[in-house]
């Protein structure tokens, strides 16, 4: 297995270091210039990841006389955005029943629903903008694999069931036709849905930086923000004003003053083979490139990319102290050989398999599992995220969704669940520190029993009901 150093390459290719997406992108990774000097704009967007960049893209579609400047510490596409699983999901983290009880049913379908047409516009927006990021909506499978799982996938179903929720938004099918799609071991049955897309995701994010400069949006790179506060954003190299300014940072947001509590940083871990030949693809399937999993707690997720390898990553790695990130951080020998363990124990025929990528990165966790995006409009700071790892198409939806509360639209997405105030904080340290941990220990362990005994785990499900997820 390869494990390269973030630092093996120089200069602006360094950045090709950080996953095979990176590594594959085309274009040039040199970063555009820094602020230079204090700015006024109406507009002022941190973080360039799909967050900042769709809500750049949606403001300066509707009012191209709006002036933005996106501010980035490193380049676009540095974070989570470049680097992830390209699955372009309806997948959202709270459940149907947790958001129906605040919002009630209609409530709840209507976010499904919202996040279904989002996979849709993900895929119209790229390809209206001449985005080549291989979209293919091939749908997901989710494996059950022992019988612990197969009651999981059919309480997920009946409950998708009770909102009214059809066969297209999650479906149950027996193993034999699951096999036929996915040729793994053990399997008893799966959760399908035909919302979802694989995706290259540095293309996605990178070609979005371009469209939106297209549009006139004002793009710095390497320019770190210092500071937030209402009205101004404070770098090292000027000031920059605004009526709005919108935090676009997930997983990297603990980092900036005062917002320390907010998401705790959360790694998830990927590899990817080499090119995998036909005879292996024919044993394999997922013709369609649909996404896979399987029902196990502590989440995994792979794609076939377009270029024929399989892209494939998990939860698992450390927390740390402080919500501290750091480029080390993302490469944990122990995690990736686990998670080239349960690919080859998902697919045998890859036991022998060349693994030329290994990476991570970090994404945004509210405490309560509970993706948010809001406008306070006493200071006209606005933020979205904390998507959990189901970000790419949350991220579009979230992204428009500021542009109407920062343009003062009524429309349907500013009247769903998921607009409103972000409560809960995490707690201090060392506790927050104590707390992550013990739940990924939990879910292994978990996972783990289920395996041996076949019979669902009761702590990992009290876990889950504490959570409403
Ligand atoms: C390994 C991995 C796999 C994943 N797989 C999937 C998947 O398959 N499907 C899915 O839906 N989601 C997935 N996710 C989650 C998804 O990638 C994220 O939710 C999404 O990309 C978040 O986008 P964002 O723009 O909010 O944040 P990011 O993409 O992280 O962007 C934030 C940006 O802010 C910049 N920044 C940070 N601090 C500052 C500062 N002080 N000043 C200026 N700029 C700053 C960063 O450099 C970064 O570019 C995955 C995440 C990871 C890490």
């Amino acid at each position: 297995m390869t494990t390269r150093a973030v630092a093996a390459r120089t200069g602006a290719d360094a950045y090709r270091d950080l996953s095979l997406w990176h590594e594959q992108y085309p274009g040039s990774w040199e970063p555009r210039a820094a602020l230079s000097g204090d700015l006024s704009v109406d507009v002022a967007v941190v973080g360039a990841g799909y967050t900042g960049l769709w809500t750049a893209y949606a403001l300066a579609k509707t009012d191209p006389s709006l002036r933005i400047a996106v501010l980035e510490r490193e380049v676009a596409g540095f974070g989570a955005s470049g680097r992830n699983g390209g699955w372009c999901s309806a997948l959202f983290p709270t459940s149907w029943a947790r958001l129906a009880k605040d919002s009630g049913r209609q409530g709840a379908v209507a976010m499904q629903r919202a996040l279904e047409g989002t996979v849709r516009a993900v895929g119209a927006d790229a390809a209206a903008e001449g985005i080549a990021c291989s979209y293919t909506r091939g749908g997901m499978v989710s494996l059950a694999r022992g019988p612990a799982q197969l009651a999981r996938a059919r309480a997920g179903v009946q409950q998708a069931r009770a909102f009214g929720l059809g066969p297209d938004t999650l479906d149950l099918v027996p193993g034999e036709q699951a096999r036929h799609r996915v040729g793994a071991s053990r399997i008893e049955g799966a959760v399908t849905t035909e919302h979802c897309a694989a995706l290259d995701p540095a293309r996605l994010v990178r070609g979005l930086a371009q469209a939106v400069e297209r549009r006139g949006v004002a793009l710095y790179e390497r320019t770190p923000v210092m500071r937030v506060l209402p009205g101004r954003v404070e770098t090292p190299y000027g000031t920059v004003r605004a009526e709005h300014v919108l935090v676009a940072t997930e997983g990297y947001t603990a980092q900036l003053p005062g917002r320390r509590r907010e998401l705790a940083p959360v790694y998830s871990l990927m590899l990817a083979t080499a090119p995998l030949p036909d005879e292996v693809w024919a044993q394999i399937g997922l013709a369609d490139r649909a996404t896979f999993s399987d029902e196990r707690h502590l989440t995994i997720y792979g794609q076939r990319t377009a270029d024929g390898r399989l892209a494939f990553g998990g939860r698992g790695a450390p927390y740390h102290l402080g919500s501290r990130v750091r480029p080390e951080y993302d490469r944990v020998e122990r995690v990736h050989a686990a998670l080239r363990a349960t690919l080859v124990d998902l697919f045998p025929v890859l036991r022998d398999v060349e693994v030329t990528h290994t990476w991570g990165g970090n994404l945004g966790v509210p405490r309560d599992w509970f993706p948010s995006v809001g406008l306070d409009r006493s200071t006209g700071i606005a933020w979205a995220g904390g998507y959990v790892g189901d970000g790419v198409a949350t991220s579009h939806l979230a992204g428009h969704t500021i542009a109407d509360l920062v343009l003062g639209h009524d429309t349907p997405r500013t009247a769903l669940p998921w607009v409103r105030v972000r409560t809960k904080r995490w707690e201090p340290e060392p506790l927050r520190w104590i707390g992550v941990n013990a739940v990924t220990a939990l879910m292994t362990r978990a996972d783990r029993t289920e395996a041996r005994t076949g019979r669902p785990s009761r702590l990992a499900a009290a876990f889950w009901r504490t959570l409403g997820s």
